[in-house]
């Protein structure tokens, strides 16, 4: 086996063991692979071990990697996970079969209105700030029943939340907080985890998890 290929085995292991752990199907959870900063070449041997879910932080970078990829395997489903920019929505729209960080009223608004030109809509999450973050990306904790009421007005389906937990600090209680708020709102998907705490978040009730460093290597 190649070393992506290997590297994915361990990560799906670890996913079907912490689901395993926490009673759930492990075909509950989708692994995203993070691919960003890595290049074509580094991501293909990961698609040719199975991999299919894909995530990019960048639209500029992701416009430039995944038509080509895309054209070699038709079935990659390639995520969104980073910020973007209102006036970029159009593009975003094309480019992405889900974005998970739709965050405020300006956002909505624009995709709502790209979605509409472009007659259809990729899966999406509203981003919460969940540790309440001054720096951090992501809707406030206290706007997001606005936020979704504005979605829903502006004819947007939103399919779930995504949230990073505040670094450095035990995982697991954001991950219930966030789980704990998509219920509330009956919104069924959850994008939490990282490469440092996706069994965490599996155990939580994720159902997407974002895993760049533990498939690809560390990032320069
Ligand atoms: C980079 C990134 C990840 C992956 O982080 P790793 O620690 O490399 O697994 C996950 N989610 C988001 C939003 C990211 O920007």
């Amino acid at each position: 086996m190649s070393e992506a290929a290997d590297r994915l085995a361990d990560v799906q292991a670890h996913i079907a063991d912490a689901a395993k752990r926490a009673q759930r199907k492990t075909d509950e959870i989708c692994l995203i692979a993070v691919s960003k900063t890595h290049d074509a070449a580094a991501i293909r041997p990961l698609i040719a071990a199975g991999q299919r879910h894909f995530g990019e932080n960048r639209v500029q970078e992701a416009a430039a990697k995944w038509p080509e990829l895309r054209a070699e395997t038709t079935d990659v489903v390639i995520h969104l996970i980073g910020q973007l920019q209102s006036n970029k929505a159009e593009e975003a729209i094309a480019l992405f079969d889900a974005i998970h960080s739709v965050d405020r009223s300006s956002l909505v608004q624009a995709l709502a209105k790209a979605c509409q030109k472009a007659g259809r809509q990729p899966r999406l999450f509203v981003q919460v700030n969940i540790g309440d973050e001054e720096q951090k990306g992501g809707c406030t904790v206290a706007n997001l029943p606005a936020l979704l009421a504005e979605a829903k007005d502006a004819g947007l389906a939103i399919d779930g939340l995504m949230a990073i937990p505040p670094a450095d600090i035990e995982p697991a209680p954001f991950f219930a907080l966030l789980n704990e708020l998509a219920e509330r709102h009956g919104l069924p998907l959850r994008s939490m985890g990282m490469s440092s705490d996706y069994e965490t978040a599996v155990m939580l009730c994720a159902t997407h998890v974002r895993v760049g460093t533990a498939l690809f290597g560390l990032r320069d």
